[in-house]
């Protein structure tokens, strides 16, 4: 079968109709195989401003559904996406090119925050203040706050929608969707899994979730409409450089999920075996491809020879290739061409600042001449500088050594982004300085393990240039929704705070 006709096959069991993914103009590749396997037709400024519209009238329903009805949907949409789990992770795979088991895990991950989020339902807790005033009580609340445009980028194709779109549905806001240009097609079925949830659920409002296909120009018509009082973007520290001002200009909310560059520490009591499994997870893993990649490792000048002559073997033995007819590769495709020329030219960028470069370069499969697998790079460098300071998208692995733990701390926070981070060492003291205040000045902070792969049970996002927003677990709901400060008095006095008098005859 070719793969446009397992895309077919797919899509047809999700139920999406055949004419949102084979007639439009719109090309669609996998990177597996560089080949066109759909053509979607993009959204045009009518549709979004019909989906916004929809999406205003289905919040004025919305938000007096009782919160746990509100979750009972979520309920159903998670045990759709559970049902669907295996043809949606398969589909993550044709189109943004992971190995089968991180495809199956973005689907996963979809059901863990349904999940959470069902459970969230019933705890959306306000508080209750003391009052200094006598027969006084206050108390916050928190109301839904309208409805969330969420622009996501390809790399987690499905799984950052879910993080958003299953907190923002319980907190009672309607959801508009526009996905990666490069990634429509799980997007087209994520929409209609989330469809038929709606068709057992019953009563849900018309429009409470929407999906706009198309490029940054439909993202910016949601950025810049003031019937959406918040955006949640993730994608690069440039897109989030564009949309931050546009925002703010309108006081609209802004949860932005950008760039990383992350770094590990390995410090000379680490489990060296252990280390070498975590660092070439999260530097090789997903062909680089994620935001919290492992980009930085800050070796201690005592373990360096050894660590870097292992990592040098895995560089060298790991396997590379089309996930879908070699199942136990662990390197798939790059997303694109221009990824592929990006990365080469950081690596001739590293080649100029001194740095030996291990690795890198193409990697060619003579069945698939149009798709771009690469080669995984390890680049030592003296010190930190020239790419080693910004993300590249890549799989590239730039390592430095360090004497003193506070030279590598100041190493490891020298960069514009702060997404994720760890430390490998056994030294108790190393490990609680790298999470205190004066440590790691990321989102996220490991201890013996790498920077990526986390569970959505934690707030999930980074400091500086990573855009300060977070999502999925902990408290992240809060903001979906506006919080209402409320004094109420019981008694017949009039008493005013700070002992304020205002009497009148
Ligand atoms: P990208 O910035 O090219 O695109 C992301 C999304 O933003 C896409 O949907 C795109 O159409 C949209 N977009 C781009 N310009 C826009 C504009 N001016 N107005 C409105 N929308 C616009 O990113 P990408 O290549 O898809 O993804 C890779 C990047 O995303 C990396 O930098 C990665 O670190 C980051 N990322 C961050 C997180 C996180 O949680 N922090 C998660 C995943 C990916």
């Amino acid at each position: 079968m070719t793969l446009a006709a397992e895309v077919d096959s797919l899509l047809e069991t999700f139920g999406v109709a055949r004419e949102r993914y084979r007639r439009g103009s719109r090309a669609v590749r996998s990177p597996l195989t560089g080949e066109v396997v759909a053509n979607v037709q993009d959204a045009n400024a009518a549709d979004a401003d019909r989906a916004i519209e929809q999406a205003k009238d289905a919040f004025l329903a919305w938000r007096l559904t009782p919160p746990p009805r509100r979750g009972e949907l979520v309920r159903m949409l998670g045990e759709e996406l559970r049902a669907a789990k295996p043809a949606l992770g398969r589909l993550v795979t044709i189109e943004a090119g992971k190995i089968l088991s991180e495809g199956q895990g973005e689907v996963q991950e979809m059901l863990d925050i349904c999940d959470f989020a069902l459970g969230l339902s019933r705890q959306l807790y306000g508080l209750i203040i003391a009052s200094e005033r006598p027969n006084h009580r206050m108390m916050e609340q928190w109301h839904p706050l309208g409805p969330v445009a969420v622009i996501t980028s390809f790399n987690f194709p499905v799984a950052v929608w879910s993080w958003n779109a299953a907190l923002a549905l319980v907190c009672g806001c309607p959801v508009i969707w526009k996905p990666s240009q490069k990634t429509p097609l799980t997007a087209l079925a994520v929409q209609a899994l989330y469809e038929r949830a709606v068709a057992r659920f019953g009563d849900a409002p018309d429009g409470l979730s929407a999906l706009l296909i198309g490029g940054p120009e439909i993202g910016e018509l949601l950025v810049d409409d003031v019937r959406l009082p918040l955006v949640s973007a993730t994608g690069s520290t440039a897109m989030g450089r564009k949309i931050g001002p546009r925002l703010a200009r309108r006081f609209a909310r802004a949860l932005l999920e950008l760039g990383g560059n992350n770094a590990s520490i390995v410090c000379p009591s680490a489990d060296l075996d252990l280390a070498l499994r975590a660092i070439a997870f999260a530097a090789i893993g997903t062909a680089g491809q994620r935001c919290t990649s492992l980009r930085r490792l800050i070796v201690h000048r005592s373990i360096y020879d050894g660590l870097i002559a292992k990592l040098k073997q895995v560089y060298a033995s790991v396997r590379i290739g089309n996930p879908l007819l070699q199942p136990d590769v662990l390197v798939g495709p790059l997303i694109d061409s221009a990824a592929f020329h990006k990365m080469e030219a950081a690596l001739a960028e590293a080649r100029a600042v001194g740095g030996g470069v291990f690795g890198g370069g193409r990697y060619e499969l003579a069945q698939h001449p149009e798709a771009l697998y690469a080669r995984p790079a390890l680049v030592e460098l003296p010190r930190q500088i020239g790419p080693a300071l910004r993300e590249t998208f890549a799989p590239i692995l730039y390592v430095m050594p360090y004497s003193e733990f506070d030279d590598a701390l100041a190493m490891h926070n020298a960069v514009p982004y702060g997404l994720s981070s760890s430390i490998f060492t056994a030294d108790l003291r190393e490990a609680e300085m790298f999470l205190s205040a004066a440590g790691s000045d990321c989102g996220i902070a490991n201890v013996n393990m790498g920077p990526s792969g986390a569970e959505i049970g934690g707030a999930f996002g980074g400091e500086k240039e990573t855009g300060g927003g977070r999502e999925a677990g902990s408290d992240s709901w809060k903001a979906y929704m506006r919080r209402l400060t409320s004094a109420i008095n019981y008694g017949r006095e009039l008493p005013l705070a700070q002992g304020v008098r205002f009497d009148i005859d």
